[in-house]
């Protein structure tokens, strides 16, 4: 398993990510792409079934594509997976997608990518039926902060949407946060990861280096694996 190291950028939620010095990208892979993930210095994947690319047809096959790599070494995550009203299947196969994603995370230990639109009853009810151990990181985040103190008291993690968190109305959301509960993410857009450090330590009143270490720990305990 690659980690980042101490004093990199950590770019929790990427597509079509390089790594460069200093930056440590989490590359979310899609099934139905057929990219594998590989052992790549400075980067570590997730793979799940995106709820845009899921119909009633590929469900089967792309769940056993999660299935059979759910355990390898390179994935240090499942998803992005979720529950989007605006585009993808009927919710009831976004659901049966959603919660089985979330078995397979729980059955392999690992943490489990979110992507929800206009669904947070769909997914805190699938949160009560599922009832993870792990802990599930809604990426591309840019609700209330009443939302995000919800979410965080069901040992969720926040990952704020790249194109919100860079402007001033995100600043009292961020602050509202425990920072041992967030992370940072372009998306595969071309957001500058330094650029949104820089804002969210400002809201936060701490230096980016410190910011910078409080999401390592962040990683460390989400992510690293246990010896068993
Ligand atoms: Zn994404």
């Amino acid at each position: 398993m690659i980690l980042p190291r101490a004093g990199d950028y950590i770019d929790i939620h990427n597509h079509g990510g390089k790594p460069s010095p200093g930056i440590f990208i989490v590359e979310n892979l899609m099934a139905h792409e057929g990219r594998m993930p590989s052992e790549t210095e400075g980067m570590a994947f997730s793979l799940g079934i995106h709820p845009w690319f899921l119909n009633e047809t590929n469900i089967s096959p792309l769940l056993s594509v999660v299935k059979e790599m759910a355990a390898g070494d390179t994935l240090i995550a499942i998803g992005e997976a979720g529950f989007d009203k605006l585009r993808g299947p009927s919710p009831e196969i976004q659901r049966k997608a959603f919660e089985e994603q979330a078995g397979i995370a729980e059955a392999v230990k690992k943490p489990l990518f979110i992507h929800c639109v206009r669904s947070w009853d769909e997914l805190l009810q699938s949160h009560k039926r599922v009832k993870p151990l792990m802990p599930w990181i809604i990426h591309g985040f840019r609700g209330k902060k009443e939302l995000a103190a919800q979410l965080i008291s069901r040992n969720m993690y926040i990952s704020f949407w790249f194109d919100f968190v860079i402007r001033p109305e995100s600043s009292e959301l961020i602050r509202s946060l425990p920072s041992e509960r967030i992370f940072l993410e372009t998306d595969g857009s071309d957001a500058d990861i330094k650029e949104i450090y820089s804002k969210v330590a400002l809201d936060t009143g701490i230096s980016t280096e410190e910011l910078k270490s409080i999401i390592l720990s962040n990683f460390n305990r989400v992510f690293k694996r246990q010896e068993e």
